[in-house]
């Protein structure tokens, strides 16, 4: 009879043993900053008043509920890329990207790693920033490839490691694969200017790397989706071939609808074919096809020109209720408390996180004499605090860093 016997206890999950130890505390004032989620100003979840409307007219066009193509549904993907890309796209008007619905962003990275791994025809290694998203290297260490980590967080001023980065894009083997954040870099708030974008992409470009771009959050960092998507275009009128994940989680409030697309530009309609080809074949054995609800609430909101303004506005809102909150939170402890640190960090840093620097023991600290929950890094997630709660969190992180 077999035993599972030898199969070790694995950890749990980081960010979800925040979650649970949060909803164990009954304290008034306790505040969860792990969660990577849009909350509003009450600090409930927000479903976007565009999603709503495309629901209700989804109830009311009562479609059925078809298996979709193994790429997912034709009319959300075709818009994403148009998001991401831009309509004046070279390869775009040319029929040079292959498009996939996947199982939003984790999905996405999940079925670029796998290509690159079957079809990339260099070292099989991907280079990802220190720090990055906790999931990168597992998703692609179980793709088959190699991670490699570049440098791009300078923990001294809280800001990019521009020297760092360059000098480990340059020293990297000719051809390998560079993992970039579009925008709104996870867990860092951290992203490159458009003049430093500018040069990473020539480096890149000398050195033959191959990019792989994830947007999770393409709106989410200045408040306009164009803006975000500065670094993808800059790329691809560069000329380089880059592959692309995109997640509706965060920029739609669709998380746990599972909105995504993975898209990769060939050098040729007819390389192109070949790519769909076998994009196909890698998704059918793992889940046949997408799920169908999400990525047609996306096509509803993004093909339709009224709820795509709305939806626009929604994300210019969310992006804006974070700066402001970033804002708040530095003017507490600058003015108010008086703290003697530099915090300028937290308005320079952009997107839904901010890495404040503290220490663990600091961030200890936070949790037990404060309820505030974050993860011992010092990431705060901005989109966690309210107009009610910043000065009791500016309070609490001045009394820790004294
Ligand atoms: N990539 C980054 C950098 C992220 O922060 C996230 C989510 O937090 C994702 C990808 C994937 O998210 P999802 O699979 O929910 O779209």
């Amino acid at each position: 009879i077999t035993s599972w016997a030898h199969v070790p206890q694995g950890p749990p999950d980081a960010i979800l043993g925040i979650t649970d130890a949060y909803r164990k505390d009954d304290h008034p004032k306790k505040m969860n900053l792990g969660v990577g989620a849009y909350r509003d100003d009450n600090g409930k979840p927000y479903v976007l008043n565009s999603v709503r409307k495309a629901e209700q007219l989804i109830l009311q066009d009562k479609l059925d509920k078809e298996y979709l193509a193994i790429t997912g549904l034709a009319s959300f993907t075709k818009e994403a890329v148009l998001l991401a890309y831009g309509k004046d796209s070279e390869p775009l008007k040319e029929g040079r990207i292959s498009v996939t619905q996947s199982i939003s962003g984790t999905g996405a990275l999940r079925i670029g790693g796998v290509f690159l791994n079957r079809f990339y025809p260099h070292n099989k290694k991907i280079f990802v920033p220190i720090p990055t998203w906790g999931n990168h290297g597992a998703v692609f260490k179980d793709s088959g490839l190699e991670v490699g980590q570049y440098r791009y967080y300078d923990k001294s001023t809280n800001g990019l490691d521009f020297k760092g980065f360059v000098e480990d894009i340059q020293n990297a083997p000719e051809n390998s694969i560079f993992l970039l954040h579009a925008c709104a870099h996870n867990p860092t708030g951290v992203d490159p200017r458009p003049n430093q974008w500018d040069q990473i992409s020539e480096i890149i470009k000398e050195r033959k790397h191959f990019a792989f771009f994830d947007m999770a959050y393409q709106g989410f960092a200045s408040g306009d989706a164009d803006r975000d998507s500065y670094a993808i275009r800059k790329f691809v009128s560069d000329g380089h071939k880059i592959c692309l994940s995109q997640s509706f989680a965060k920029n739609m409030g669709l998380y746990g609808e599972r909105a995504g697309a993975f898209s990769i530009i060939s050098g040729s309609p007819k390389e192109k074919e070949a790519v769909d080809s076998q994009l196909k074949i890698l998704i059918r054995p793992m889940y046949s096809n997408p799920p169908l609800n999400g990525a047609r609430i996306a096509s509803y909101v993004l093909s339709n020109p009224e709820l795509k303004k709305e939806w626009l506005g929604e994300v210019k809102l969310m992006a804006d209720r974070i700066i402001t909150m970033r804002d708040l939170l530095k003017k507490h402890l600058v003015e108010d408390f008086k703290s003697k640190h530099n915090w300028n960090h937290i308005t320079d840093q952009i997107g839904m996180f901010c890495y404040t620097g503290l220490k663990p023991e600091q961030v200890e600290r936070l949790t037990k004499e404060f309820h505030v929950y974050l993860t011992k890094d010092g990431r705060i997630s901005i989109a966690g605090i309210t107009s009610h709660n910043v000065e009791y969190l500016a309070n609490a992180i001045h009394e820790v860093t004294r």
